[in-house]
């Protein structure tokens, strides 16, 4: 059976539909579905994440549009003698995390029969959803702000979707999106609850390649929040079937240059100027759809909000491509902030970092 959206806010539910994207309240919408994962459900001649398709919300696996996504690495990496595992998941077939919720969102598009979308997207979602789409006979259209990272829309651009570039910033860019989304589906990754149960996966691998235990923490980019809440969900799911008896503590890292989620936990209003690009693109969201929503799952494993500068970004980006692993700003952030995490000390700390984009598509000298 078909799940269901939800309102966290009023508690409407709507059947999931092509002209749904937010509740009539206006808040964002979840979906009502509660899988139970089950080991041995698990396909293990399946290496991508479709592996786990019992707990994903796609009625008929027929409808997968898939590269083999999934199974990315979980890599010894340090910082300034500090150990963590980096998981490498800007192996994905478009370079980012992104390739996990776009999969499973496009998916379920075409098991909906939908055969035009809308985004609006700075970069890596544009291209993970373009991807998907172009796989999957998809025509997409794409809202991002002009200006912004050439070489994310170029390979966007490459994959056959329909590029508008918008003057003015990210704001200006979702109205221009939502305008558009009048004619056709709305796909926006920072609203669309499939997007987020596809990122999920990311949690399921990293337990099971630890022999089915749950990291001490993760440190996690967050921008719109689609990983850090699809990680929380993950654990959640497994928590409650038995399979890990731990939460881990959720870091949630952002430039300070644009730091929503610390300005909102400590009364502050965002300034204005926080809407100028950083370094770390991929997280310079002045206001997060789901800021609220965030701040409450990180709150409720114990975790933090950790802030760190460009040059903070641009050390760890080297510290990293020394061990052979080129990343972008955005991804370097998360690792940076191992170093100001208040455990930092606790030397057998099982701590992963979220490697979530390439830096191929940001090169960065220094
Ligand atoms: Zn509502």
């Amino acid at each position: 059976m078909d799940c269901v959206f939800i309102c966290p806010s009023c508690g409407a539910k709507y059947p999931v539909s092509r002209e749904v994207w937010r509740c009539e309240c206006g808040n964002y919408l979840d979906l009502d579905y509660h899988p139970v994962p089950d080991r041995s459900k698990i396909d293990l001649s399946d290496r991508s994440f479709w592996r786990y398709s019992h707990v994903l919300p796609l009625n008929d696996l027929k409808n997968a549009i898939s590269y083999g996504e999934g199974g990315t690495p979980l890599v010894d990496m340090e910082i300034k003698g500090v150990p963590f595992l980096g998981k490498m998941d800007f192996m994905l077939p478009s370079g980012s995390f992104k390739d996990r919720g776009a999969s499973l969102m496009i998916s379920k598009c075409k098991e909906m029969g939908i055969e035009e979308i809308v985004e609006d997207s700075s970069g890596n979602s544009a291209c993970s959803v373009s991807a998907y789409c172009a796989r999957g006979g998809i025509k997409a259209n794409i809202y991002m702000p002009a200006g912004n990272s050439s070489a994310k829309s170029i390979q966007a651009a490459s994959y056959g979707s329909e590029i508008h570039l918008i003057e003015g910033n990210r704001i200006d860019c979702a109205n221009a999106a939502l305008e558009a989304a009048k004619m056709s589906y709305y796909a926006a990754h920072a609203w669309n609850p499939f997007f987020i149960h596809g990122t999920k996966t990311i949690i399921y691998e990293i337990v099971e390649q630890l022999g089915w235990r749950a990291p001490d923490s993760i440190f996690i980019p967050v921008g719109s929040g689609s990983q850090i809440i699809g990680v929380y969900l993950g654990l959640v799911e497994m928590m409650e079937a038995g399979i890990i008896d731990k939460m881990t503590r959720l870091i949630a890292v952002q430039s300070n240059k644009c730091s929503p989620l610390k300005d909102f936990v400590e009364g502050r209003e965002t300034p204005i100027s926080a809407r100028n690009p950083s370094i770390a693109e991929g997280i310079a969201i002045h206001r997060p759809v789901r800021l609220r929503q965030i701040i409450d799952v990180v709150q409720k494993t114990g975790g933090d909000f950790i802030t760190v500068d460009d040059n903070e970004i641009i050390a760890a980006m080297k510290v990293s491509a020394r061990q052979g692993v080129y990343i972008e700003p955005t991804s370097a952030s998360a690792v940076a902030a191992v170093l100001k995490d208040k455990s930092t000390n606790a030397a057998k700390e099982v701590r992963v970092v979220s490697l979530t984009g390439t830096g191929l598509k940001s090169s960065y000298k220094f």
